[in-house]
């Protein structure tokens, strides 16, 4: 059998196992700790939680290195419909310690040479990049081949382009493409979204996103400072700002208004910090800053009747928020990560939409491209592909 058909035989027996049972699962609920989460809200009656320990999806993690290593490694351990099965690496060094410790057998333990057999492997559902930025179109086209869903870690791509490639390739390959924004997934988050939603303080009228860290330059012989790679500030930070400024508005920008870099003086250099103004429709605007040398973290919304934040917006843990009539968004979540990849796989199981797909985080390279252009130029620039 074909993994493409495995896959879809799977996925039907998953729908039709679910009619069967009555159980229906629903996406966001898992992991939300909070009563009047998004999720919760848009269901007088959710569907009650029950155990499902055989409905559990594999999980190949591509790339074996930090954020692998410290984050979805354990967050995986954490969830209740993944699990990860398989590994893919280009340093096959680290396959014994990574097997021992996760338990992965041998024989789902793949290079970047020898990837393309996992397509026969049928323990294998979803294979999750987690490489640099700039080999994240190449990494999701070859998983896309082999028939697996695809999981890649933000920033999806380096331009539209090579995200619309992605799309393409999941599509023909009829498989599913999510993008790893966790904090679109984390309750709090998600309380401040459904505030937007409900125009709990009226219209939006502004809003500011700030995501840096104080850092020291990032060096020049680690992807992370190189420009052709994905690294720098804008990339790595500032696209947690230009998607918490797109859930926190629940608007599409239409334009760069004007946008500041300041980077590294040498061939391939990174931008440091990078400061732009978006335009919305209607004419309201709003303020990213982002950077990797200096210390900020707040989503900020104003609107007609008060204002509401989350500060700090994305660490991985202690995200909070708060509103100008005192309400209090909380309290943190332990582990994001799981709860992401657990509404992820739940999406898959049902056949239901992803709370970050692939089109979504396509808009966000369109804004950052932008962004890079009208530093660059001094010109404000239109955005496309916000539709
Ligand atoms: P890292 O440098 O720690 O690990 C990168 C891994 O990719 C290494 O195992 C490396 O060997 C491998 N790799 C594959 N091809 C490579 C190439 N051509 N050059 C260099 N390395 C290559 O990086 P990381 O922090 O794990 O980040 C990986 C991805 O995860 C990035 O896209 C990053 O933006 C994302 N990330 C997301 C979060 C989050 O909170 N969602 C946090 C950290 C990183």
């Amino acid at each position: 059998m074909s993994s493409k058909k495995s896959i879809s035989t799977r996925r039907r027996f998953l729908r039709q196992s679910a009619a069967a049972t009555g159980f229906l699962f629903v996406p966001g609920l898992i992991g939300c700790s909070s009563g009047n989460s998004p999720a919760a809200s848009e269901s007088a009656n959710p569907a009650p939680r029950r155990p499902n320990e055989d409905r559990k999806l594999g999980i190949a993690i591509l790339g074996l290195g930090g954020y692998a290593s410290g984050q979805i490694a354990p967050a995986l351990k954490l969830t209740e419909h993944c699990e990860l099965r398989g590994l893919i690496t280009g340093s096959p060094e680290k396959l014994p310690e990574w097997q021992s410790k996760h338990g992965i057998k041998e024989e789902n333990s793949y290079t970047y040479d020898t990837m393309d057999e996992i397509a026969d492997n049928d323990e294998i559902d979803v294979i999750y990049v987690i490489t640099p930025t700039a080999t994240h179109r190449d990494f999701a086209v070859r998983a896309a081949s082999t028939g697996k869903h695809v999981w890649c870690e933000k920033p999806m791509a380096m331009d539209v382009a090579e995200c619309q490639e992605m799309i393409d390739a999941c599509n023909e390959n009829g498989v599913r493409l999510a993008i790893g924004y966790r904090m679109m997934h984390e309750p709090n988050t998600r309380d401040l979204i459904q505030l937007t939603k409900e125009n709990a303080y009226g219209a939006v009228t502004g809003a500011h996103a700030y995501a840096g860290y104080g850092g020291s330059p990032p060096a020049t012989d680690y992807w992370r400072g190189q420009r052709d790679m994905g690294g720098g500030a804008l990339y790595d930070m500032g696209v947690y700002s230009v998607n918490g400024l797109r859930y926190g508005t629940q608007m599409a920008p239409e334009a760069v208004v004007k946008a500041t870099q300041t980077r590294q003086d040498h061939d391939n250099a990174v931008d440091l910090t990078t400061e732009y103004t978006l335009r919305y429709p209607g004419g309201i605007t709003a303020e990213g800053k982002t950077s990797v040398v200096t210390n900020y973290n707040e989503l900020h919304i104003e609107a007609e009747e008060g204002w509401y934040e989350i500060d700090p917006m994305q660490p991985y843990t202690g995200v909070k928020g708060e509103t100008s009539d005192g309400k209090i968004l909380g309290p943190p979540v332990p582990n994001q990560q799981s709860i992401q990849m657990d509404d992820d796989a739940l999406a898959i199981m049902n056949d239901t939409e992803f709370i970050a797909p692939g089109e979504l985080g396509l808009k966000d390279i369109a804004v950052i491209r932008a962004i890079i252009e009208s530093a660059e130029s001094g010109q404000e620039v239109a955005i496309q592909h916000q539709g």
